[in-house]
């Protein structure tokens, strides 16, 4: 049903979180879906592009995709292609570049020492120092690897990143970047790594390529949500704007990005250089080793952080879980709206975690059309195609 013709759903956001929504809505259950995004592309912030030299690379900084999701995989499997890749990493760190996560190398690099894998667990013992209770990215990362290690590789890249101390940063965000004692030098272990084998743009074309789904770019959604009819909302940007930040900003931090390309095949010697101690950039990626493309060229980008500028990332501290709380409290009490994303729910989301999110809400949505229909026809025994299009 939709008002006068108009829309099931307007989507507000045509990133992971509004693309695979409109996907599911438009192919799952019949509904003719309006995605709407104020940016002129789709994909968000996975947005990819070839630039003036033909290199292909990502607008909004490096995306990598991994996940232990066989469902998050499969699913996207039925829009691209892959291309099998293992992200590896490098820190500058007291001159030398080694390998990051911390491993058995980065420890014998950075101490000049032979040790095998027992070896270094035993060193990397000696120097942590253990803590009552991990609450914050400082005690995350002292307890394991100790103060020294912390400071040349966590503390200064965290200051630049988010703008706070380690030790006002929730514990999961250093957690993330995981301390070996083995060879294993790879950025990320999960079963799934690869990327879209023509970029995630192309990807995000084949998702959005139905008949039932209407794309508005350069459009923010409250230029038109008085003037389009539509039924329900799915909104995945940020969560406080939506309610006109009535309990104060929520803070997201920013990034600058600094595009450049150079007449060279290899301008790196990794596909990311990360800089925790130098240069007011954090990182430097190098798009080729990600795409696997085969250029005379090569474009790279640093990445600035910052505190203004269009929101990337949630900042994961207590006071401001507090502060979505009470938007999340809103948004619960706004039962026509649907609260999908990175920033419409305030969390440090990877693009698998987005879509396994999505995918979920897909379900609780077509769950809820089923006990309604059933409870209205005082039924339950829909086929489940029909139970499909009673979203
Ligand atoms: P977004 O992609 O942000 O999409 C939201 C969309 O809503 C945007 O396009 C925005 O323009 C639109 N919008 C907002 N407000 C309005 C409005 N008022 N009207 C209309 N449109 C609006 N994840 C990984 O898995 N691997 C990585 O390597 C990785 N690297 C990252 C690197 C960086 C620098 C950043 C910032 C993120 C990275 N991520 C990575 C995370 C990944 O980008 C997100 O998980 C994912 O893109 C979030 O998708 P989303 O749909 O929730 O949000
Ligand atoms: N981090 C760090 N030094 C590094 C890499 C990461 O201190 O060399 C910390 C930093 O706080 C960073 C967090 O670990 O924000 C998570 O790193 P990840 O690479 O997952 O960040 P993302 O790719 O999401 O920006």
């Amino acid at each position: 049903m939709n008002q006068q013709n108009g829309f099931d759903y307007l989507i507000v956001g045509a990133g992971f979180a509004g693309s695979v929504l409109a996907e599911r809505l438009a192919r799952g259950s019949g509904k003719r879906v309006l995605v709407v995004d104020k940016r002129s592309h789709i994909g968000g912030n996975a947005y990819d592009h070839h630039d003036a030299a033909g290199v292909l690379v990502h607008r909004y900084g490096p995306h990598i995709f991994h996940t232990n999701s066989s469902e998050v995989f499969d699913y996207l499997s039925q829009f691209t292609t892959w291309r099998n890749y293992e992200h590896r990493v490098l820190a500058s760190v007291d001159g030398q570049l080694v390998p990051m996560p911390i491993n058995l190398d980065t420890i014998n690099m950075l101490y000049g020492m032979k040790l095998n894998s027992r070896e270094a667990e035993a060193f990397l013992e000696a120097l942590a120092e253990p803590r009552e209770s991990i609450r914050t990215s400082e005690d995350a990362v002292i307890s394991k690897i100790g103060k020294e290690l912390y400071v040349k590789f966590f503390r200064g890249y965290t200051r630049k990143q988010w703008g706070i101390d380690p030790s006002e940063l929730d514990a999961a965000v250093a957690a993330r970047v995981p301390v070996r004692t083995n060879r294993d030098d790879r950025y990320f272990t999960d079963s799934y790594q690869s990327m879209p084998r023509h970029g995630f743009t192309r990807m995000f074309e084949n998702m959005l390529d139905h008949k039932n789904i209407h794309l508005l770019l350069q459009t923010d959604y409250r230029d038109i949500v008085d003037v389009i009819p539509f039924d329900k909302m799915i909104y995945t940007g940020p969560v406080d704007e939506f309610f006109d930040c009535r309990f104060g900003k929520l803070p997201y931090r920013s990034l600058e990005f600094l595009h450049e390309t150079h007449d060279l095949e290899r301008f790196q010697a990794a596909a990311v250089v990360n800089y925790p101690n130098e240069h007011a950039f954090t990182r430097i990626t190098e798009f080729k080793y990600l795409t696997g493309q085969t250029h005379p060229k090569t474009s790279v980008v640093y990445e600035f952080p910052q505190a203004a500028g269009d929101p990337y990332y949630p900042i994961p501290r207590p006071e401001n879980a507090a502060l979505y709380g009470q938007y999340q409290a809103l948004a619960k009490a706004t039962p026509d709206v649907h609260f999908v994303g990175r920033l419409a729910t305030y969390r440090y989301y990877n693009m698998d975690q987005v879509v396994a999110q999505a995918l979920t809400t897909y379900k609780n949505m077509v769950a809820a059309g089923q006990q309604a229909t059933g409870s209205a026809n005082g039924a339950n025994s829909h086929s489940s195609t029909k139970a499909l299009t009673a979203v």
